[in-house]
This record gives structure tokens, sequence and C-alpha cells, in this order.
């Protein structure tokens, strides 16, 4: 274990930095990463953002985001950076599942492994823990360590401020979720005094669609929307071939759950994607409905409550027949 004041005490010393962050990396990974990342080269730090996969293009404007290593594109590059490090930052997820194959790296390495992350129930494989599941993203909590446990709060510059803000900002639905509270808004506010320019940072990430997302998304809305009013659900369910016809790429899918759930008697969406390895699933749900629970049990992943994820190996078809099986046993809570 590492206690604070060591850890402290390593960081006044030029370290060999690893940062990664969860398969197929969100808003909150890249940025909280790239937060991290900007915040400790300016300290002398050799420090590098491995991702374990590509992640989307709306986000490759990040400060810092031309450094980052992707795994599976540069798998010996990165390997070698993992067995080298003093320090291992895992951030956005708390158990080595979650980064595929890197995961046996990281687990192997001598490093101190730290972990900042807002999930439940953390795998028990880290030297030193910020955690707290109340946090609305993952770069709050990167705030937080750097500006109340570092007490660095003068190294968060510019490019800190950006990526922070653009972690929260996408890990909060733009600041609408139940968790963002006037303790964020204060984080805010601190960012865009430190540079965060905050209605560009809302351009690039949500006004950078191609043609062919819009097209897929109309696509998704008009024929492949299943509402069960019975149960207060939508499905939205998406095969290899609607994805080969749009030409759909790494985060054109993203986001596009949230028109299910907006409707306004829907407690429960899902939007179910076959993707070329497996069946994908994204849960989001209203109030108190555990997404995150149906994930654990049924589709071998997990989340929050209002926003989880987890995949299949059987078919799109058997997938969606899992679900619907489940809803019955969540009557209940979907029509309260
Ligand atoms: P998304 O639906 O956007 O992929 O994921 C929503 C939330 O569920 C995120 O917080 C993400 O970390 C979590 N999540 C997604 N997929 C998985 C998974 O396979 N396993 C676990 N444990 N969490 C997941
Ligand atoms: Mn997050």
């Amino acid at each position: 274990m590492l206690d604070l004041a060591s850890l402290t005490d390593l960081l006044t010393k030029p370290q060999k930095i690893v940062i990664t962050t969860h398969h197929k990396p969100d808003g909150d990974a890249m940025g909280s990463s790239l937060g991290l990342y900007n915040y400790l080269i300016q300290q002398g730090h050799h420090a590098r953002v491995i991702a374990p996969t590509d992640y989307p293009d709306f986000l490759s404007w990040l400060p810092g985001n031309e450094n980052v290593i992707i795994y599976t594109e540069h798998r010996e590059e990165a390997a070698a950076l993992i067995a080298d490090a003093n320090l291992i930052f895992c951030l956005d997820f708390n158990a080595l599942s979650r980064i595929n194959d890197m995961g046996e790296l990281v687990g192997e390495s001598s490093a101190y492994k730290i972990m900042i992350d807002h999930h439940l129930e953390p795998a028990d494989f880290d030297d030193y823990r910020h955690w707290d599941i109340n946090a609305c993203a993952t770069a709050q909590l990167v705030y937080d360590f750097i500006v109340n446990e570092l007490h660095h709060k003068e190294l968060v510059n510019k490019d800190v401020a950006t990526c922070l803000y653009t972690g929260i900002m996408t890990d909060s639905a733009s600041f609408r979720l139940p968790n963002t509270t006037s303790g964020v808004h204060r984080i805010v506010a601190d960012l865009i005094d430190a540079g965060a320019v905050n209605w560009r940072i809302h351009e690039l990430v949500y006004n950078s669609a191609s043609e062919n997302r819009l097209r897929f998304l109309g696509h998704c809305l008009a024929n492949c929307l299943e509402v069960l009013p019975e149960f207060n659900t939508a499905i939205i369910a998406v095969s290899k071939q609607d994805l080969e016809r749009f030409d759909v790429e790494t985060g054109d899918t993203e986001g596009v759950v949230n028109y299910a759930l907006s409707m306004a008697s829907i407690r429960l969406a899902a939007f179910i994607v076959e993707r070329s390895d497996r069946v994908k699933l994204s849960l989001r749900s209203k109030g108190e409905f555990p997404a995150n629970e149906i994930c654990k049990r049924y589709f071998n992943g997990g989340g929050h409550r209002n926003a989880a994820g987890g995949h299949s190996e059987h078919s799109l078809e058997e997938v969606i027949t899992q679900f619907k099986q489940i809803l019955p046993e969540y009557k209940k809570l979907l029509i309260q």
C-alpha cells in the first residue's frame, strides 16, 4: 500500500508514469486521463496515456491527445512503457478486466497502482485509491486529487482545465444528472477561470457529427426503436448490417440510447448493438431504477445506477429476447 504522504513524496521527483483508462474510452475516461497527464508533465514526469482501444474522433482535439498510445495499435511500445513504469494511474475503471488483455500487463507490473474512480465495487489491485461513487465524473476526482490532496491548484492550467471540464461535462450529461451538485458547479467555475472555454468545448464534443451519424440516428429512431409500454421500457437494437450501411465509426453510437430515454413514460432504455466481436448493451434509467444490476447479473458488465453497460457472446436476437425476459422481474420498479 501507499499512503498520501509517500505518494506526494514520490511525485516530487520525476517518475516514469503510465496513465490508463477503460475499454472504448469516453469523454470522462480521456478527459480525466489527459487532465492528469497535462498536470504531471508540468513537473517533469515522463508520463504517457495508454488507451486500451480506440476512442471517438470528437475527443481527438483534447490537449495532449497527440501523445496518447492506443494499445491495440502499438502493443509492444505500450507493453514496454508499462513494464518500465514506477507509477500506473488507473482512471475511470476499477477492475483490470475493463482494460482487456492490458490488464495482465498492469497486474504483473511492480509499479505502484493508483486508482481514481467513481464506479461501484472496486477490485483489489491498487496501492492507493481516490475513489468516490458520489462523484459525477472521474475528472471531478482528478481535480480533487490535484487541488485538495496534492495542493497544486496553481498547476491547473488551461490544458488541465479543458480536459477536466470535458470529463465532467460528458459524464454528467451536460450538468443534468442528479450528482451534478453545487460543489461540481464550483469546480466547473474554477475550471473556466483556469482557461477552459466552456462554449467551445460543447461545440467540439456535441456539434461535430458527420452526416452519416445523423442519418444513422434517424434510422435508429425510425426503424430500430421498440417501445414496451407495459414495462415503460424502450429498446433500440442495431445489427451489423445497420452499422455497415451507415459506415458507423467509434463514437457514432454514443448517446443514441438517450433518445429512447427521453420519452416521458420511459424509465429504462436499452441500446443493443451487434459489434464485430460481441453484442454490446448500453442501459440508461431514470430515478431509482438500477440499470447496473441488470448489466452485472446478466451481461458481464456494470456501471452506475442510471448508466450501465455490458456485453454478451450470444447473437443479437438472443440478447434482445433475453433482455425482454428479464423485464417482468423488474416490473414493479418499472411501472411505479
Ligand atoms: P456505456 O453504455 O456508455 O458504454 O457505459 C455506461 C456506463 O457503464 C459507464 O460508466 C461504463 O463505465 C459502464 N460500463 C459499460 N460497459 C461496461 C462493462 O462491460 N463492464 C462494466 N463493469 N461497466 C461497463
Ligand atoms: Mn466516468
